[in-house]
């Protein structure tokens, strides 16, 4: 009888994990690197946030809370939907767990069944399909290119849908594209989706903070109310308030899937940090003004990465509209031998000859679905990416 059971063979390990892992070995080897693989914003947690977090502590609420969230952070939760996005939900309808990632595995492992399809655009954050396969679904993912903006097409998603489609899962703006829907766009995919009232959608709205030049967030269950019954949306304190490591993430939607996913919580984790559940409900509920500046900032990167990418021989670096993320298609760098005698097969051998001679490290399109591409994630100071950017331009000088 094998020790490892079957699940596991269904899964990888994150392959962002994987290249950030490489990049901090050669980093401790000396090796001069600059990293562009990591998903987390490179600044602090605002001070009114950490206050909060100090003073959970010292008054004592460091027990175990309600398994999916205290009332003040459910609360909390509601206003934010009621404010942000002209969403009304009871705290019964809202669900706290241990980051956005646990509240999606919540909901994948709470109803899915084996034959159950899970409709995915591509390119995809890593870790949908790996959620469905672990869960005993099917991902059925669906390419969505530059070409067509990286979003998923209403007719696509038509021919994607089968009796046995569970769930849609959209993500604006999307890790690893950074490419958002407008409400005109996701009204078109409501459309489609209100001929097929069996598919549910999850709606991963964790970058709305993070868009551009004007760009003005919208989420599927405010552009359609018919479907607020049938969509999942998730959100978290990670990336706009710069919170990755207090695991917070959140999740709105109908009382039977919220309950279904407090009983998988209750048998796994029981409740998500008591002192960073404190600490997001001074996220939501203080001062919201350092969002604007690090918009501002994040698109003052994001148009320096795109403008200098697009000067490297073979790159074509598409300009999105949010998250912290550039994908540049590579198509013109394949086939190609790299000035260390590398050949670049694929993208995965493009990102692993760029580290390996450039030290830099990104992470390759396969790993998101959609090749060949990489995705940079320009979450860091501007002199590090202008010298990435730099690097990457002289590498692709010396493909031959
Ligand atoms: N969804 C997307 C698209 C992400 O990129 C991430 C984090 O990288 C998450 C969800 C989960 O974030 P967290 O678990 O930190 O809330």
């Amino acid at each position: 009888m094998p020790f490892l059971s079957a699940a596991l063979d269904r899964v990888k390990p994150s392959p962002t994990i994987a290249m950030t892992t490489r990049a901090m070995e050669m980093r401790a080897a000396g090796r001069d690197v600059i990293g562009l693989s990591a998903g987390e914003p490179d600044f602090d947690t605002p001070d009114h946030i950490r206050e909060a977090a100090i003073r959970a502590i010292r008054e004592g609420r460091t027990r175990y809370t309600a398994v999916d969230g205290i009332p003040e952070l459910k609360q909390a939760i509601c206003a934010k939907f009621a404010r942000e996005n002209s969403l009304d939900y009871a705290p019964s309808q809202i669900s706290v767990g241990t980051g956005g990632k646990q509240v999606i595995y919540n909901a994948l492992m709470a109803t899915l069944n084996p034959g159950d399809e899970v409709i995915i655009p591509a390119p995809y954050w890593v870790s949908y399909p790996d959620m469905v396969l672990l869960a005993g679904g099917t991902p059925v993912p669906v390419t969505a290119g530059p070409e067509q903006g990286f979003r998923l097409m209403p007719d696509q998603l038509e021919a994607a849908i089968t009796p046995r489609t569970k769930w849609l899962i959209l993500c604006s703006p999307s890790n690893p594209s950074g490419a958002g829907y407008d409400s005109a766009q996701l009204r078109a995919l409501a459309d489609v989706l209100l001929r097929h009232p069996h598919v549910r959608v999850l709606s991963d709205d964790i970058y709305e903070h993070l868009v551009f030049d004007g760009f003005r967030f919208a989420t599927i269950a405010q552009v359609e109310p018919r479907l607020k019954d049938r969509t999942l949306t998730v959100n978290g304190v990670s990336k706009a308030y710069a919170m990755t490591g207090w695991r917070i993430g959140y999740a709105a939607g109908p009382e039977e899937l919220i309950r279904a996913m407090a009983r998988i919580q209750s048998q796994s984790t029981s409740n998500p940090c008591s002192i960073s559940q404190w600490a997001a409900v001074a996220a939501l509920t203080g001062p919201q003004d350092f969002l604007e500046p690090n918009r501002t900032l994040f698109q003052k990167r994001r148009d320096l990465v795109v403008d200098l990418l697009n000067q490297a021989p073979g790159i074509a670096c598409p300009r999105p509209q949010g998250a912290f993320y550039v994908y540049p298609s590579i198509a013109d760098c394949i086939g190609a031998v790299s000035r260390g005698g590398r050949r670049i097969d694929s993208d995965t051998a493009f990102a692993e000859a760029l580290l390996e001679e450039t030290g830099v490290a990104v992470v390759p399109g396969e790993a998101f679905g959609l090749s060949p591409a990489f995705r940079v994630s320009y979450a860091t100071g501007e002199d590090q990416l202008r010298e990435a950017c730099l690097r990457i331009r002289s590498f692709c000088e010396g493909l031959s």
